[in-house]
């Protein structure tokens, strides 16, 4: 654990922040719901504090400097690009969180992978359900593929006869606003009332408008729960809050690396934007501008969802523990 004085992920800036604004309202306990191991062989990555190996200990070590002082817990999704081997990514996974108390972890899943042979490895490799990703879609555009493209049928049955979850980034333009998108999300989670389906992203609401426009579209649907997947935008969560209540939101920093990156992201016009620090838009009237942790900024916006949907210090430890460990059975 990183006291608050030395701690190398936050420069002078970042802890200035942190400590006048975070430090008072991050619970003791932080379970976060959407974490990245990090493997060359996988997907490679450059940060100057952080090794290119990312496995279970490191991510302790390093997820712990976002969260200084706390105790950890984490859902790891395992990400494997399309050029990645997909049966390597998943035994080094399972090799990293065999025994892990408070981590639970999904393992990949490609469209045309082999149901039987899923039901067979979900068993063996002990994880607890499955991430999937657009880029595995058949399609030149991935962006715009609905969602049984890159998250086939035979993969929410699997989930619902063995009650595990499933973690989604949608994609399309308009996100959860976008019929498609909630045409199938209504239609799984009808369907297959015993599997658990997590909308990353706070239903990828960076733009936060998709998701006042979208949601109200899905409520009434109990094994619907939502990560905040480093979403910089507060409405985004209210929205989440507001239309489902405060035990569906489940705190995700999306690091290692996104949470650990400088910059943010936000809504604009009918769509959003991510910034990074070398983008060329900090010289502002006020004078350079440093850009901060995105993890930092994401916290910042779900303090500020928890601060205006009035919810007790009991209701914040639920997004930051409880509801993760009702969800995914943790002791
Ligand atoms: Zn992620």
């Amino acid at each position: 654990m990183w006291s608050q004085s030395h701690n190398p992920l936050f420069n002078e800036s970042d802890q200035e922040i942190f400590d006048r604004e975070l430090a008072d309202f991050l619970p003791d306990r932080i379970f976060d719901a959407h974490g990245h191991l990090v493997h060359p062989d996988i997907f490679a990555f450059k940060h100057d504090l952080v090794p290119e190996t990312c496995g279970i200990e490191e991510f302790r070590k390093y997820n712990g400097m976002l969260h200084p002082g706390r105790e950890l817990g984490a859902l790891l999704l395992n990400y494997v690009p399309v050029d990645a081997d997909v049966a390597f990514a998943n035994q080094w996974f399972a090799d990293q969180l065999n025994g892990q108390s408070n981590f639970r972890w999904f393992m990949f899943v490609a469209p045309d992978d082999d149901p039987d042979l899923v039901r067979q490895e979900v068993a063996r490799l002990g994880a607890h359900g499955f991430k999937v990703y657009h880029t595995r879609a058949p399609r030149e555009s991935t962006w715009d593929a609905d969602i049984p493209e890159y998250m086939p049928e035979w993969l929410f049955q699997i989930a619902n006869d063995l009650g595990l979850g499933l973690t989604l980034h949608m994609v399309k333009r308009r996100g959860v606003a976008d019929p498609s998108n909630i045409h199938w999300i209504r239609h799984f989670c009808e369907t297959y009332p015993d599997m658990k389906l997590i909308l990353a992203h706070s239903a990828r609401g960076f733009q936060p408008q998709h998701n006042v426009e979208g949601l109200p579209q899905l409520t009434g649907l109990h094994n619907l729960h939502f990560d905040t997947g480093a979403n910089c935008s507060p409405l985004a969560h209210q929205a989440i809050i507001k239309l489902f209540g405060h035990d569906r939101l489940i705190y995700g920093s999306d690091s290692i690396p996104v949470g650990h990156l400088r910059g943010t992201n936000f809504g604009v016009a009918d769509s959003f934007i991510w910034v990074s620090e070398t983008d060329d838009i900090w010289g502002q009237a006020l004078g350079r501008i440093q850009p901060t942790l995105i993890g930092i900024e994401h916290l910042r916006s779900v303090k500020h969802a928890c601060w205006t949907m009035n919810l007790t210090d009991s209701q914040v430890e639920d997004v930051f523990w409880n509801n993760a460990a009702r969800l995914l059975n943790l002791p």
